[in-house]
């Protein structure tokens, strides 16, 4: 029996598979793993709570002599919740998370005897795990294996808790022995601290209390839930973390009936496992719905400060991963598993704000009166006018090329949605300064439904079909992939955001120089940057063909592949930026470029040698199998004298037969492109041969193979169908 029906054999056999496990009160769990304020005011010293809290608040350094001393408390309530082993874990540019443990304790050799010795505090500010082995893009050969993580207090420790034991994590940084990042965290945490630098001063024109700016970020973690059997039984989703080929059911989500449906019950209980071992976490998941594909789901959290919310949506893909084992299922992040079915994104819903707590992208009741929300929302607006083909190239993967562009994700043109409201006071703003008289009042909406209570309109509808739109209080970046660590896209959007207020900031304080007051002079600089910046935004349907025709008129780009798009960060104007606002010095912007492009590379690569896989050992057979059978069928028919029975068995077996020859043929052509593409030694050259003559390639066999998907007897054909990995739990 193939694996395809012992897999929906153990389906069937299942019963309700795995049981919640048992629901605590949130205020009886949340944060109880991590080591927050509140735990440290049992276990620091209050010189050295202060310290951390200031740190955390200003993003200034903390002495290393504090350091010291934050560590030894932190050990001692891991040891205390019995945690035997610790962690740094940290994120080099594979994107997932990587961690090595070390026992508390170690053996010390003494003159008389065998001892125990405690590790010391400074162990846990400072590790040193083989850096050799992680991508670095060409910073560090194998030879020079050195590499340090240093502790991200910022970011809060935590303990993980595992049938196997307890390990306490320590958020951590990862950089050479000559200083240089190689991983994602380190430059994020440089671009907070560039907005922090660049846009406190302009905050500080309407708060003159505050004293600094943070970034905030709320990410909405899109995702396929499939039963693990089936997975299994489908080698292409288990390599390549998507399907290769696979024929569309006859209900996909054409009715958009699965989308805020009524959640699966297996589905809601694993649901129910990774919230509440998330709370004890301390990330602050809030809202879990299905997704317009069938099987497809989102978790979202409240936001928080922008490096703890990356490290949580880290934390949260890790534990969703291991729960999902737990019952019997796999969860899916790749931006396309299915094609022709949506695809999954990583929503980043990103502000400002003071440390004063004030949200710098609120808009007020009266946004056109509100001088402070214009500012900030017409700078963010003008520099992803100034850096758009940044902001695409942050989020290029080979998964993402899948979404990007396809019509139904956010297009691989960069625009800004404002909604028609703000795009109104603008123009009018634009033109006549502001405080002119005009009222713009936020739409509201006459019910006349009884006993419903009155309800007051957002200032904004909702596009989801724009990579960047405005939502209300704060702008959402779509384009993100649902597998991306969501670090570089943020990295990227901090540091544009940085450059253009710096320069804002520049020509409002010339302006007051020359005698102008400052509402006059702010208002002046931003009446240029709405000219500069009106093309940039667009509020309709960015899935249509005539959007991708404007955009071409109004010169944005439309950059639909990976290595097309990673181009601008090679360019003058991208090392002057990232390392104006010290985030990434030239080297470390190529070293990243490069990893990016050999993680491209092999993803393509490990796709061309998959559809070999599955083509030629599940594909085939099945179909010739088949073929055989109707051989026979044809010939018993011919016996019988049945002719004309037989000739369309004979049709049928053309049919497949041509399939089979447009497969072996595909596969031929995929071959030659494949190493005529790998002798390319340049790597940039390389991988768009890859993307040029390798990717398209593949069209022909995931045709042929849908062909021949859709021809023989199901009794037969070895690997799952769409229809049992979308609708089978
Ligand atoms: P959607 O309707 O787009 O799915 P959700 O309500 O699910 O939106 O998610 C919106 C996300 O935006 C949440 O994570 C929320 O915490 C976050 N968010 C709200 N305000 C801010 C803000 N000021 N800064 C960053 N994120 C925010
Ligand atoms: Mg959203």
């Amino acid at each position: 029996m193939s694996i395809r029906l012992q897999a929906l054999e153990k389906i069937q056999s299942n019963g309700k598979g795995v049981l919640a496990k048992e629901q605590k009160k949130i205020s009886e769990i949340f944060g109880k793993n991590v080591f927050n304020v509140i735990k440290m005011q049992e276990y620091l010293p209050e010189k050295a709570l202060e310290a951390v809290i200031h740190a955390r608040k200003t993003g200034e350094i903390i002495s290393l002599e504090t350091a010291e001393t934050v560590a030894k408390g932190m050990k001692k309530w891991a040891m205390d919740f019995g945690a035997t082993h610790y962690t740094h874990w940290f994120q080099p540019l594979t994107g997932l998370t990587a961690e090595k443990h070390d026992a508390f304790y170690k053996p010390a050799y003494s003159a008389d005897a065998m001892g125990i010795e405690s590790l010391s505090a400074r162990d846990l500010v400072q590790r040193e795990p083989d850096a050799s082995s992680f991508p670095s893009g060409g910073l560090r050969n194998t030879a020079e294996a050195r590499g340090y993580t240093i502790w991200d207090p910022t970011s809060p420790a935590f303990i993980l808790e595992l049938e196997s034991g307890k390990t306490l994590y320590v958020p951590a940084i990862f950089i050479s022995y000559t200083g240089e990042a190689l991983d994602y965290k380190a430059p994020l945490l440089k671009s907070i601290e560039a907005v922090n630098r660049a846009v406190t001063p302009v905050a500080q024109y309407f708060h003159p209390n505050a004293q600094s700016v943070i970034a905030t970020l709320g990410w909405e973690q899109e995702y396929f839930i499939v039963d693990e059997n089936l997975y299994e039984a489908r080698p292409d989703l288990s390599m390549v973390s998507r399907t290769l080929f696979g024929i569309l059911p006859a209900k996909g989500q054409e009715k958009a009936d699965h989308y805020f449906g009524s959640i699966p019950e297996r589905v809601q209980r694993f649901m129910h496992d990774f919230e509440q071992e998330a709370l004890r976490l301390g990330i602050p998941v809030l809202t879990r719905h299905n997704e317009v594909a069938p099987a497809q789901y989102e978790c979202a959290p409240m936001f928080e400060e922008l490096n703890t919310a990356v490290d949580h949506n880290l934390l949260l893909m890790d534990v969703m991963q291991r729960i999902a084992k737990r019952h019997h299922l796999r969860v899916l992040f790749h931006e396309k598993p299915f094609a022709g079915i949506n695809g999954s994104g990583k929503h980043n819903n990103w502000s400002l704000a003071t440390d004063t707590g004030i949200n710098l992208l609120s808009p007020g009741d009266e946004p056109a009166r509100n001088l402070r929300f214009l500012t900030f929302f017409t700078n963010i607006i003008r520099a992803v006018e100034r850096y758009s083909d940044l902001m695409r190239a942050s989020v290029a993967s080979s998964g993402n090329d899948h979404r990007m562009g396809a019509n139904e994700a956010p297009p691989a043109i960069i625009s800004v949605f404002t909604g028609s409201l703000m795009e109104q006071i603008l123009h009018h703003f634009k033109d006549h300064g502001f405080n002119n008289g005009k009222d713009f009042t936020a739409p509201t909406l006459e019910l006349n439904v009884p006993k419903i209570p009155e309800v007051l309109l957002d200032n904004t509808d909702r596009n989801r079909t724009s990579p960047f739109p405005f939502t209300g209080n704060k702008f959402e970046y779509r384009a993100v992939g649902a597998s991306h660590n969501c670090s570089f896209a943020m990295t990227v959007l901090n540091t544009i955001v940085a450059d253009q207020f710096h320069d804002f900031h520049v020509d409002v304080e010339s302006l007051i120089k020359k005698g102008h007051s400052q509402e006059a002079a702010i208002v002046q600089v931003l009446q240029q940057c709405i000219k500069d910046s009106e093309h940039i935004i667009f509020n309709g349907d960015g899935y249509s063909a005539e959007w991708e025709e404007e955009a071409a008129r109004r010169g944005l780009a439309n950059i639909k592949s990976t290595p097309y798009a990673l181009d601008c960060f090679l360019t003058e104007k991208a090392r002057h930026l990232f390392s104006k606002h010290f985030v990434l010095n030239e080297r470390e912007l190529d070293a990243r470029v490069s990893a990016f492009l050999d993680y491209f590379i092999k993803d393509v690569e490990m796709e061309a040698v998959s559809y070999q896989e599955v083509i030629s050992t599940h594909v085939l057979p099945s179909a010739i199998n088949y073929l055989n059978r109707l051989a026979n069928a044809a010939r018993g028919l011919k016996e019988m004298d049945l002719e004309e029975s037989a000739n369309s068995i004979r049709a049928l077996a053309k049919e497949i037969g041509a399939a089979i020859e447009k497969a072996r043929k595909g596969l031929q052509d995929m071959h030659h492109a494949k190493e005529a593409a790998e002798h390319e030694t340049d790597l940039v050259a390389r991988a768009k041969r890859f993307q040029d003559e390798l990717r398209p390639t593949f069209t022909a066999l995931r045709d042929a193979a849908n062909t021949l998907e859709s021809l023989i007897d199901d009794a037969e054909w070895r690997l799952p169908h769409y229809r049992e990995l979308l609708f089978m739990r």
